[in-house]
């Protein structure tokens, strides 16, 4: 908490790649890596317009089991080897323990989903490593639910923690989940932890993902995590809720003109 440690924290990554309150950060990639093509593609468009950080995952967490579940540590072995040939870090979602080791060297930054908020085994385990790890926010947790998450990590050795809001499930049904916006200045207020939004999760419609990634913005966040693709019509998950390259463009504007002002 900000009473143990006044500073905040800041990840980082590598090559002058980090995350803190110092920069907005923001990560885009697609929901689920799909091909050597698709890679290629999205790593094109991320280093034309100077991101450094790609999400994509290959383990996918899916409420039924016949839809698209990720290619696994084939599709991470593909997705590292064109990110580290382009300067891009890799973050991508470990569903359990046993995974955490064979994906290690080809992630920069492991992800729990939310889904797995309070998997404490998995939990326990990303604390043993010496690698980041972003939380997500629980389906339905609360704010002191994520934090005490981040303890689990923190308390068994790893301070290299990044906390996500993405979204909670209410009794609203017309869009996916209720971006919680108060849940970052608040996690602000308590956590030394960078906060990171996720607006695609968050709303869960594409045509309202770049109000939401502004607000966030506006409401204190370090950085947003946006799935983008070139088809999103097209995408193997989420794509009602990614932006295609032109629109992810705009959003990258309008961030730097909204950044001059806060
Ligand atoms: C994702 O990032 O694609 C994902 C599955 O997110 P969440 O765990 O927030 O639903
Ligand atoms: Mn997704």
């Amino acid at each position: 908490s900000r009473k143990w440690k006044v500073n905040p924290t800041e990840i980082e990554l590598g090559d002058n790649v980090t995350i803190s309150e110092k920069d907005f950060t923001i990560i885009a990639g697609p929901c689920s890596i799909e091909s050597e093509e698709q890679i290629h593609k999205i790593v094109q468009h991320l280093v034309k317009n100077n991101i450094k950080i790609m999400r994509g995952g290959v383990y996918k967490p899916r409420s039924s089991p016949y839809a698209f579940r990720g290619l696994g540590l084939e599709g991470l072995k593909l997705f590292h080897s064109i990110c580290k040939s382009n300067g891009i870090k890799i973050i991508t979602e470990v569903m359990q323990v046993s995974q955490i080791d064979e994906m290690a060297e080809y992630v920069d930054i492991f992800q729990v989903g939310a889904r797995n908020a309070q998997n404490f085994n998995l939990l326990d385990a990303l604390g043993r490593i010496d690698k980041p790890v972003m939380l997500k926010r629980g389906i339905s947790g609360t704010i002191d639910e994520l934090l005490q998450s981040a303890e689990y990590v923190f308390s068994a050795g790893n301070e290299k923690i990044i906390l996500c809001e993405r979204g909670i499930r209410t009794f609203e049904n017309s869009y996916r989940n209720t971006f919680d916006i108060n849940a970052i200045p608040i996690l602000k207020e308590k956590s030394h932890l960078p906060v990171i939004a996720d607006p695609s999760h968050g709303i869960g419609l594409r045509n309202h993902v770049p109000k939401i990634a502004l607000a966030a913005m506006a409401a204190g966040a370090d950085g947003i995590i946006t799935e983008i693709h070139y088809e999103p019509e097209k995408a193997f998950s989420d794509g009602q809720q990614t932006l295609n390259f032109e629109e992810f463009e705009k959003l990258l504007k309008q961030i730097k003109s909204i950044k001059k002002v806060l």
